[in-house]
């Protein structure tokens, strides 16, 4: 598991609007984070954390520069290309967990793998062992409202890690939650580090939520420079 991503240049910008110019939300950004590293992106509000992540996780594509995933430069690669990528490498975990709330636990756990169209009969035990893991198995039939923001949170973890991905992209992991449930939410994305060693980059502003990583890059202004 794991991948080592190179951004060289990797410069993006969003289009104008009625409201507004276009907005150069990142510029000349230079940056390597080597295969199962836990390297975690700091920086104010607005500082272009969440679109570096996008443009990381293969959800936008940048507007220059070149992004390697591995051997690969996704930043000249076709959607389609980007959206299997994105289904067999990548996990997302998010402040507001996105769970869809008319799928029970097992059946949000269990998505990525019918997006890859794996067999029911694989799928089951598979789900089954990371409930099991995360210590939601007696949660498995519940759905999402009938849970507490930490278990939606764990729920959303095992979904990103289901399909054994090689990055793990977080933002603001711990924003929705109180101090004590988010340190739990930390200790389990740096177990699944530890055991399963893929690549995870997770953007905060909080130093506390930073300390669990391996280094910080800060990001200001749409520039990111290893600390
Ligand atoms: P952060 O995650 O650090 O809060 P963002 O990456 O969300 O920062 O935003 C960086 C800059 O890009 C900000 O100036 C923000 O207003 C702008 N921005 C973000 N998303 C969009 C968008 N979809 N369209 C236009 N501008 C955007």
């Amino acid at each position: 598991m794991g991948v080592t991503l190179r951004l060289e240049d990797i410069r993006h910008e969003y289009p104008p609007t009625e409201e507004s110019g276009a907005v150069q939300a990142l510029s000349e950004v230079d940056l390597q984070i080597d295969s199962g590293d836990f390297a975690v992106l700091m920086g104010p509000s607005g500082s272009g954390k969440s679109t570096l992540l996008n443009v990381i996780g293969a959800v936008d594509r940048p507007t220059g520069g070149t992004l390697h995933f591995g051997d690969r430069d996704i930043a000249a690669a076709d959607s389609r290309e980007l959206t299997l990528l994105r289904r067999k490498r990548i996990g997302f975990v998010f402040q507001f967990f996105h769970l869809i709330p008319t799928f029970t636990v097992r059946e949000n756990v269990a998505f990525p793998l019918h997006l890859l169209k794996e067999k029911a009969s694989d799928i089951a035990p598979r789900v089954a062992a990371i409930l099991a893991e995360i210590g939601l198995t007696e949660r498995a039939s519940h759905y999402p409202n009938e849970l507490s923001g930490g278990e939606m949170q764990r729920v959303a973890i095992a979904r990103a890690v289901i399909h054994e991905p090689d990055l793990i992209l977080a933002d603001e992991p711990t924003g929705n939650l109180d101090t004590k449930t988010g340190d739990t939410i930390l200790e389990l994305i740096r177990e699944i580090h530890l055991r399963r060693r893929p690549t995870i980059v997770m953007a905060t502003h909080s130093e506390r939520t930073a300390a669990y990583g391996d280094y910080v890059i800060d990001v200001l202004d749409g520039s990111a420079a290893r600390r």
